[in-house]
């Protein structure tokens, strides 16, 4: 009797333990199948981030690739103005060059001009006084002004009063000499007249 209650007591602790036990059991899966739905939540979240952080990369790469493109044809535009710009630069420094020359050369040319009427003007220039411009030519070829022809007859103490303001020097008289080559007035010399305009043309001749 009394062993037969002692098994039934340990009977009854043992179903009351496995009772126990089995509601621990249920209660753990319970909360282990939570912590796993709950688990696989997250990570299906952090799946779902990773893909909107992969799209907004691929975005972004799109993105990228589309201004790259957008900039390599401006700098294409940026380098073909440069070239057109660097062309017309060139052209633009050649024509440059060309005035400069045309310019030099016009210089020179006015330079030679002014040379050759300096030369006409004491050419014609009266020799005695080297002021006033020859008025009178004698048929030596040599000129007087106005002043030095009429002092000049003085000098010689020629009076032939009617003569003095003639234009063209009448002076074939033998008493006249040319002040200049000293040589006297005479029918010698008919053409000496021509002597001025040769001496001008020689200058006025372009050098070869
Ligand atoms: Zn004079
Ligand atoms: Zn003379
Ligand atoms: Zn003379």
């Amino acid at each position: 009797m009394e062993l037969q209650q002692q098994l039934q007591d340990v009977q009854g602790r043992l179903h009351q333990n496995e009772e126990t036990l089995a509601a621990e059991a249920e209660e753990q899966y319970a909360e282990s199948w939570d912590n796993v739905s709950h688990m696989s939540n997250e990570s299906c979240c952090g799946m779902e981030h990773i893909r909107d952080v992969e799209k907004d990369y691929k975005a972004l790469q799109e993105e990228s690739r589309r201004k790259k493109e957008f900039l390599d044809a401006h700098i294409t535009t940026l380098k073909d103005d440069l070239k057109r710009e660097h062309r017309s630069g060139c052209e633009a420094r050649k024509k440059i060059a060309v005035l400069e020359k045309d310019k030099t050369d016009l210089e020179a040319r006015m330079h030679a001009a002014e040379d050759k009427l300096q030369a006409i003007n004491t050419e014609m220039t009266c020799p005695v006084c080297w002021s006033s411009p020859i008025t009178h030519l004698w048929p030596c070829g040599h000129g007087l002004c106005r002043e030095c022809k009429v002092l000049n007859k003085e000098a010689q103490d020629v009076t032939n009063e009617e003569e003095d303001l003639d234009i063209w020097f009448n002076c074939y008289d033998e008493q006249y000499h040319c002040p200049v080559c000293r040589r006297h007035c005479n029918q010698e010399y008919p053409l000496g007249n021509l002597h001025l305009l040769k001496k001008v043309t020689e200058i006025l001749t372009p050098d070869v």
